[in-house]
């Protein structure tokens, strides 16, 4: 929830708004870059597939 500008992750630099995070556009590729090699793990936003039922929500209701 913060305002600052941020930095570039890739050199430092402060971030330009068009290329947020990155400070230019050549920078933001890299960044994206990283996001595509998977170099940013981001914990818990892991999509499982669920096998078998479509509904996520059936706790086997009886009926
Ligand atoms: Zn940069």
């Amino acid at each position: 929830m913060s305002t600052t500008p941020g930095k570039c992750p890739i050199c430092g630099k402060p971030s330009h708004p068009k290329y947020k995070p990155a400070c230019s556009s050549q920078c933001s590729y890299i960044d994206l870059g990283r996001w595509l090699n998977g170099t940013y793990v981001v914990p818990g936003e892991e999509i499982i597939p669920v096998a078998g039922s479509g509904s996520p929500h059936s706790e086997e209701d009886e009926y």
